[in-house]
C-alpha cells in the first residue's frame, strides 16, 4: 500500500485563517472574499511574478502557490492578502489613497523588507545573479513595485 507523503515546501499555509484573519482585522465592514492559491505553472527561473491577483469580475483573490512554502512568512502572504483585498475595495489603481491604505497593513514594513532581500528565491534564482550589472532587475508584480529598492537599482 502506497502512502502518499506531503509534497515538501507545498501546504505549508492554511490560507483560508491567514486571510479570516486579514478580513477580521481590516475589511470587517465588507463581506469577505475567497481567496485561493493560484495553479501551479512549473518554470524554474522567472523574470518576474505576480503575487496577486484580484479579480473584480468574480471578487476572488488568487495567490501565488510558491508563496505556499516554509520558506515564506505567514505575515508576507498576508501582505498580498491585504493588498488584494484593497484592491476590491479601492479599485485598480495603486494611488496615493491605495499606497497609504497599504501601509496600515501593520506588517506592511517587514512585508517590504522581506521581499527586497528574498524575491530571488521565488523566481528561483541565486542571489548572486542580481548583482550582475548587465542583466537589469528581476521583476515582480504585487504589483506597483515603485515601492522597492530593488526595482530601481
Ligand atoms: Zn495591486
Amino acid at each position: 500500500m502506497l502512502i502518499p507523503l506531503p509534497v515538501p515546501g507545498n501546504n505549508q499555509h492554511h490560507l483560508a485563517s491567514l486571510a479570516a484573519e486579514v478580513h477580521r482585522t481590516y475589511f470587517g465592514k465588507y463581506p469577505p472574499l475567497p481567496v485561493r492559491w493560484g495553479q501551479q505553472i512549473t518554470r524554474k527561473r522567472r523574470r518576474s511574478i505576480r503575487l496577486g491577483s484580484y479579480n473584480h469580475h468574480t471578487a476572488e483573490i488568487r495567490i501565488h502557490p510558491l508563496l505556499n512554502s516554509a520558506h515564506i512568512p505567514a505575515y508576507f502572504v498576508q501582505s498580498v492578502i491585504h493588498h488584494e483585498y484593497l484592491h476590491h475595495v479601492l479599485g485598480g489603481n495603486h494611488n496615493r489613497r491605495f499606497q497609504s491604505a497599504e501601509r496600515k497593513f501593520c506588517y506592511h514594513r517587514e512585508a517590504q523588507e522581506w521581499i527586497r532581500l528574498n524575491l530571488f528565491l521565488l523566481l528561483g534564482r541565486r542571489r548572486s545573479e542580481f548583482q550582475r550589472p548587465k542583466s537589469p532587475p528581476p521583476r515582480f508584480e504585487m504589483p506597483q513595485m515603485a515601492l522597492f529598492p530593488l526595482m530601481a537599482s
